[in-house]
């Protein structure tokens, strides 16, 4: 099927733009010697696990659910790391998962006669208190009063026990130099602990598949790690896997007045695109530029209700026309497993550009798919 011909609102994933991440992460994790996982919260189209399987060693989930699919639908390994666990979830967990990292030492021992008599190697994810990324505090795992993981002062080495592994997670798009300051920080505090240990989990947010990402550095600080301490090392990315491997394609509804043109289009921030308003930033978008950089400058919104569901300004060499489609660019992650049905707008179709351009609709969604989960 060609692009053009696919229904709007639609995600369209990049399966050659896939394939070249995917074979930058396979050379990376050659290079340092360490194994890496899909987060998939970030990318959980599970239609595209089987070629993601052929490069990576497997997923890691934030809960129940994600761990199903990953074993379900990748194989490999499947780690899973989330702030609690109910007894049943925990149950559940431990037959599936083979790494499972706890967020507290009391979530530890609350299920520790289960993990003890499974085969999980367990670990615990810390806080070095280290702060590397300004702006996005919502991102921040290590900022003030953060959830996330055990601070040096709460850690309680008497009740490692059985614990195999140390987990950190604390970047968000970030670069490796970035990672060095917060393993440096990491290792300081907790360095004394990793003799014991058999892996470490350095987490995502490495944006690894980015242009300018600096390869060697994270490398050459995972090799080191590997040699003088000896354990196995885990990086679980989410974004670097699907970055830049996908697009929202959608179509000019109505254009309307109001001190300036507005678009009225059939995708929705607050619906496809949530990090849009929630991060937030403006996507790129195909054949346009800042506004004022072109001759004809246009709002884009939705046609939802919410008066602050406005994906950005942009500029255009020419004025568009109802019925126009536009594409924004790097739409494959935190997008369809992100994306709600408020207002009851319809969720965008999900397609798969093939490596001949040859466009294949995998998934569709209708009237059924609101109602279902309203009651
Ligand atoms: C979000 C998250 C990831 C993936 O992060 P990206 O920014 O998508 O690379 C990995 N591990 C944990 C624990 C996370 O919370």
């Amino acid at each position: 099927m060609r692009r053009q011909s696919l229904p709007t609102p639609c995600y369209i994933i990049d399966e050659a733009k896939l394939r070249s991440n995917l074979e930058l992460l396979r050379q990376v994790s050659q290079a340092a010697g360490c194994h890496i996982l899909l987060a998939q919260k970030a990318f959980s189209c599970f239609k595209l696990y089987p070629m993601i399987a052929q490069y990576l060693a497997g997923t890691t989930a934030s809960g129940l659910y994600e761990a199903m699919l990953g074993a379900q639908e990748f194989g490999g390994e499947t780690h899973v790391f989330a702030p609690a666990y109910t007894d049943s979830e925990f149950v559940r967990l431990c037959g599936i998962c083979d790494h499972i990292s706890f967020n507290s030492f009391s979530q530890l021992e609350h299920h520790r006669t289960v993990w003890e008599r499974s085969n999980v190697s367990v670990g615990i994810r810390v806080n070095p208190e280290c702060s590397t990324q300004e702006g996005h505090a919502i991102y921040d795992p290590c900022a003030p009063g953060s959830r996330l993981g055990v601070t040096r002062q709460h850690f309680r080495p008497e009740q490692l026990g059985g614990v195999e592994g140390l987990h950190f997670h604390t970047l968000c798009e970030q670069n490796s130099d970035a990672l060095v300051r917060t393993y440096a920080a990491f290792e300081k505090q907790f360095g004394e602990f990793l003799p014991q240990m058999k892996w470490l989990n350095l987490g995502g947010g490495h944006h690894i598949t980015r242009e300018d990402y600096d390869i060697d550095t994270l490398v050459m600080l995972v090799r080191r790690i590997r040699e003088v301490y000896g354990v196995e090392v885990y990086l679980e990315p989410g974004e670097a896997i699907a970055l830049n491997a996908g697009w929202l394609d959608t179509t000019v509804m109505d254009i309307v007045e109001n001190g300036m043109q507005i678009l009225i289009l059939d995708a929705s921030a607050a619906c496809h695109m949530p990090d849009v308003l929630e991060m937030p930033y403006r996507p790129p978008l195909e054949n346009a530029g800042e506004w004022g950089e072109k001759p004809y400058d246009y709002r884009l919104a939705s046609r939802t209700c919410l008066a602050g569901d406005v994906i950005g300004d942009y500029s255009f060499d020419r004025p568009l026309r109802i019925g126009d489609r536009l594409t924004f660019g790097d739409m494959a992650i935190y997008s369809m497993v992100k994306n709600n049905t408020f207002n009851g707008m319809p969720l965008p179709a999900i397609a798969v550009q093939h490596e001949n351009g040859d466009c294949e609709i995998i998934k569709e969604f209708g009237y059924e798919d609101f109602k279902a989960r309203l009651s």
